[in-house]
């Protein structure tokens, strides 16, 4: 394992921005992570998965260690359930399809989410009516102090809408190095809860969905409807949908009475962000080479050559336009480092 000085990450995360880490290795076994994080003791570190839920607003004064620990296997079957466990530096998008090729079943609604597997259960990730934690069963993790190895079970992630305790209690000190999920052998539960899913279905004559159609339908969707940060730097969503006491909720709603929502407990609901930022003017709006997508308004854009801090000030401008319309605070869901 090599360690470079001054080396640049602009191909490292999928807004393309151009900043450089002091120190940068890419470790390939366990072995040359513990050795990595026991020789480098006083370095401040920095874990980098596939790069694609940061934002970089500058050069990264740390020893970055990008995680590319490949492998998966199955580790335990029966007649209903297979359990795999992969490695965290497996591409989560190939990962899928591999499990759906084995035709095991609950991962299909969260293809084309880029990525690797390690980082699944940071933001506990989830699209088109799944998340990482209906599936996920535990992880391994290295203590980046002690190189001690913990496995944490579901019920320890405290897993919620983007959030796990990785992003918390334990933030910066744990290494995810593998993810165990439980997927099903048969009696799937096909999940098309979404009008798109079903709506791209329908499209194709299909009405009784295996796990692959699911896939190819919300691999179409999401190609139609998100830039392709290989062609357009970004980071998914660039904001969390806000969820609101339904009490609070309700004072909103009778200013803006065509405000959409979605009920998620009997005491909350969730703003779909993107709705909120189009009202408040920024859909396809362009600050020099940052802006907001001209189709998808939750995305924040890099048009070439526009620096962090500038796609930054653009996210600012949007969270204190939306708050000044509708008194509504939108977070980030990507890391702004
Ligand atoms: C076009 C596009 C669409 C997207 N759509 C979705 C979506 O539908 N749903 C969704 O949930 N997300 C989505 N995302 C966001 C992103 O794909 C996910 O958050 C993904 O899990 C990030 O993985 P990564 O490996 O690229 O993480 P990175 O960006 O490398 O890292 C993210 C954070 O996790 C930390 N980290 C990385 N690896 C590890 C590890 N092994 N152990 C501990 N900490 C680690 C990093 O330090 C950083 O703080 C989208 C992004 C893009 C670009």
């Amino acid at each position: 394992m090599q360690i470079q000085s001054n080396f640049s990450l602009k191909k490292y995360n999928t807004f393309g921005i151009e900043a450089s880490a002091k120190q940068f290795a890419a470790v390939h076994s366990i072995d040359e992570l513990r050795t990595v994080l026991a020789e480098n003791k006083n370095e401040k570190k920095f874990i980098l998965g596939g790069g694609s839920n940061m934002l970089l607003t500058k050069d990264i004064d740390a020893l970055v260690i990008h995680i590319d620990l490949k492998g998966k296997e199955i580790i335990k079957e029966d007649d209903d359930f297979v359990w795999v466990k992969s490695q965290a530096g497996e591409v989560w998008h190939d990962f899928v399809l591999w499990t759906i090729d084995n035709n095991f079943g609950g991962l299909e609604n969260m293809s084309l989410i880029p990525g690797n597997v390690g980082t699944t259960p940071v933001q506990n990730i989830g699209a088109y009516g799944a998340e990482i934690k209906d599936t996920f069963v535990s992880c391994d993790a290295m203590n980046i102090e002690t190189q001690e190895t913990k496995t944490f079970t579901n019920a320890e992630c405290n897993f919620g809408y983007r959030e796990s305790i990785f992003k918390h209690e334990v933030k910066d000190q744990f290494i995810i190095t593998s993810v165990i999920y439980k997927l099903t052998k048969r009696n799937h539960k096909i999940n098309t809860s979404y009008g798109d899913i079903l709506a791209e279905l329908a499209k194709n004559n299909i009405s009784q969905p295996t796990l692959k159609d699911v896939s190819n339908a919300v691999i179409a969707i999401r190609q139609s409807k998100l830039p392709d940060p290989k062609e357009l730097g970004n980071s998914g969503s660039f904001f969390k949908n806000p969820i609101l006491l339904k009490s609070d909720f309700e004072k909103i709603h009778q200013k803006f009475p065509e405000m959409k929502f979605y009920e998620v407990s009997p005491t909350e609901v969730k703003v779909p962000a993107g709705w909120l930022i189009e009202q408040a003017g920024f859909k396809g709006k362009r600050f020099g080479d940052a802006g907001v997508h001209k189709n998808q308004a939750l995305v924040l854009v890099n048009y070439g050559n526009a620096t962090g801090q500038e796609i930054l000030a653009v996210s600012k401008q949007v969270q204190k336009t939306v708050f000044e319309t509708f008194g509504i605070h939108i977070e980030a869901e990507v890391n702004v480092i």
